[in-house]
């Protein structure tokens, strides 16, 4: 994750929700011989809830986490004996109980003691959460085009929120640092460009928003979301195949996903773009998404007002 590695995420006060109950995260155990531990065979949700601007503590989309979060188990071959509902119920409890309302929210069904291959009878959750600030920053990033591939579609249920799939995202992320950049950008196998190693990606090109389509991506809650966005701002938006040549021709460039929110790039390969971030669509779209995780209704329909009104004056 972007958050420094001596980040602490919890302390001797700290709840986390584990299978029904709610445990201090310093004594809360796993298995050391879990199937998920050593193999990577484990899903995930990464989820946010915001201070709405009438002071509540609201869950973005909770629903459509939750349930992808029970997609990801069963594409998996993972029992899932969860109540969506109890699990929503069970994540407003520790946000309440840890003192939190704009937090980043982590479950994990992970699976029991198991050293072999085969299937098992059971599986475990653990909800945890925590303040995180935007996880690639708040500046404009600077992206290189990674050297690593996106997983095969073929060798993995890539629509799946799997903790081993993140291997490849750490690799790619860890190279791209290494290399002076701020994150990477991710070909699928059949060199289009796919995602960012925790993020989607859209580009802006004569007032057309483009981004891949699903198949070889993580099709984003995020990227579902600034597809509403779009619709309502009435920006045409393209799911299509592209490549880098021609990302580097784009005028604006961002990423979305839950942890990183809406946030534009600087440049790709140490090409910069055509547009500054601020005349660029995708900065509209940053403020909508603010506006609207934290139910700011009336910023929402103010800023359609203002946007076709600069559209008409061409600004
Ligand atoms: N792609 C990958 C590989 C991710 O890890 C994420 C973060 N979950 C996303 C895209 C964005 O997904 P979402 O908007 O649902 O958070």
């Amino acid at each position: 994750m972007g958050d420094s590695n001596t980040k602490s995420y919890y302390t001797a006060e700290t709840l986390v929700y584990l299978n029904g109950e709610f445990v201090h995260a310093t004594e809360a155990k796993i298995d050391l011989y879990s199937q998920s531990l050593h193999y990577g065979y484990a899903v995930f949700e990464g989820i946010r809830s915001y201070r709405t601007v009438s002071g509540d503590t609201r869950i973005f989309k909770e629903l459509e986490h939750f349930e992808r979060l029970k997609r990801s188990a069963l594409a998996l071959n993972m029992p899932y004996p969860f109540e969506t509902e109890q699990l929503i119920e069970a994540t407003y409890v520790i946000l309440e109980r840890n003192n939190l309302q704009d937090a980043y929210i982590r479950p994990l069904v992970y699976a029991p003691a198991n050293m072999s291959f085969m299937p098992n009878n059971d599986s475990s959750v653990v909800i945890q959460v925590w303040k995180m600030e935007p996880f690639l920053g708040e500046k404009l990033l600077k992206v290189m085009t990674s050297s690593f591939e996106r997983p095969n579609p073929k060798g993995f249920k890539i629509e799946a929120k799997a903790t081993g799939h993140y291997v490849n995202s750490i690799l790619a992320s860890q190279e791209a640092k290494a290399k002076g950049f701020d994150e990477a950008l991710l070909n699928d196998m059949n060199g289009y460009v796919a995602e960012g190693p925790g993020a989607n990606i859209f580009f802006e090109k004569d007032g057309i928003l483009v981004t891949p389509p699903a198949g070889n991506i993580l099709p984003g809650i995020t990227r579902a979301t600034v597809i509403e966005i779009c619709n309502e701002l009435n920006i045409p938006v393209e799911e299509r195949l592209f490549k880098t040549e021609e990302l580097k021709q784009a005028d604006a460039a961002f990423f979305c996903g839950t942890a990183a929110e809406v946030i534009g790039w600087e440049s790709i390969d140490g090409q910069t773009f055509n547009k500054s971030w601020n005349d660029a669509t995708g900065k509209w779209i940053q403020d909508a998404y603010r506006a609207r995780v934290t139910e700011a209704k009336t910023g929402l329909s103010n800023m359609l007002k203002e946007y076709e009104e600069r559209k008409m004056m061409k600004i």
